[in-house]
């Protein structure tokens, strides 16, 4: 409805909680599993892509910084915006590392 919410590109409702979503800062509930989210360190590689793929699949449901920070600390790097336009691609990088998953527990 408002064009700040349009032009970062959130949806009326949440895919994920089914909910209405507030237009001004995104789904309460994406937001609150964000700020008190685990690390990527305390998941299994299996765990991290699991939630990749739904952020990337999913409309988006929180402001593009939230999302893209959570993308980042789950992918392990940072990434550029456009990778986004490609879940596919993105979630088959993300799996490159999966051969040395044991040396990730540091
Ligand atoms: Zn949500």
């Amino acid at each position: 409805m408002t064009q700040r919410a349009m032009a970062d590109g959130l949806t009326s409702e949440c895919d994920i909680h089914l909910v209405p979503i507030d237009e001004a800062r995104g789904c309460t509930y994406c937001l609150r599993f964000l700020a008190s989210a685990p690390k990527a360190g305390e998941l299994t590689l299996l765990q991290r892509l699991d939630e990749l793929e739904q952020w990337l699949t999913a409309r988006r449901s929180v402001p593009t910084e939230a999302l893209y920070e959570r993308i980042e600390e789950l992918a392990g790097r940072g990434i550029s915006l456009h990778e986004l336009d490609d879940p596919d691609l993105f979630l088959r990088r993300a799996q490159r590392p999966s051969r040395q998953t044991d040396y990730w527990d540091w």
